[in-house]
């Protein structure tokens, strides 16, 4: 797998162990080029799913893009990250159920929003009231890295401090 740091074509596994009660395998990924870890999830993928956006376009529907949009909702949120990856398998699941192929967008906001619902009443308001305006999840996703851009939330507690931004290793070049 491709490094996704410095794109080096060649990455090694360190480490795979099963995760999500053997539902899936979490691979530890190195890059020789630059030094990056990542990690990897294998997952069995029953059915080949487009998602059809409300232009009439389709895109293959893509796992990483909905667990960011729901990541991104329950930012600084009480959830830990393993609830979070159920819950996204939980709308995968429910997706394959349907048995199309063609999964409207509005359908997936739907279950997101269900199953946000169900675990944060704060994410379920940030995803509903930013979804009413923009019903595609791919305008959703848009909205929020534009958000992300414009720097930290502007809350009401006067600034809790710097960003905590993550641990990754960025490649030095
Ligand atoms: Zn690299």
């Amino acid at each position: 797998m491709r490094c996704p740091f410095c794109n080096h074509e060649d990455t090694q596994v360190k480490d795979s162990r099963p995760a999500e009660e053997g539902a899936a395998i979490r691979r530890r990924r190195f890059c020789p080029a630059c030094g990056g870890r990542f990690t990897t999830f294998e997952r069995v993928q029953l059915r080949e799913m487009l998602v059809k956006k409300s232009t009439g376009r389709t895109a293959p529907f893509d796992r990483e893009k909905l667990l960011r949009s729901v990541q991104i909702a329950l930012r600084k949120r009480p959830v830990e990250p393993d609830q979070v990856e159920k819950l996204v398998t939980g709308i995968v699941r429910r997706l394959e159920q349907l048995g199309e192929s063609e999964i409207p967008s509005q359908q997936i906001g739907e279950f997101v929003m269900e199953a946000l619902s169900g675990v944060d009443a704060v994410a379920y308001t940030r995803y509903a009231s930013v979804y009413k305006n923009f019903r595609e999840v791919g305008d959703f996703e848009r909205f929020i890295d534009e958000e992300q851009l414009s720097g930290p939330e502007t809350g009401s507690d006067g600034g809790a401090g710097p960003v905590n931004t993550d641990n990754t290793n960025q490649a030095d070049d």
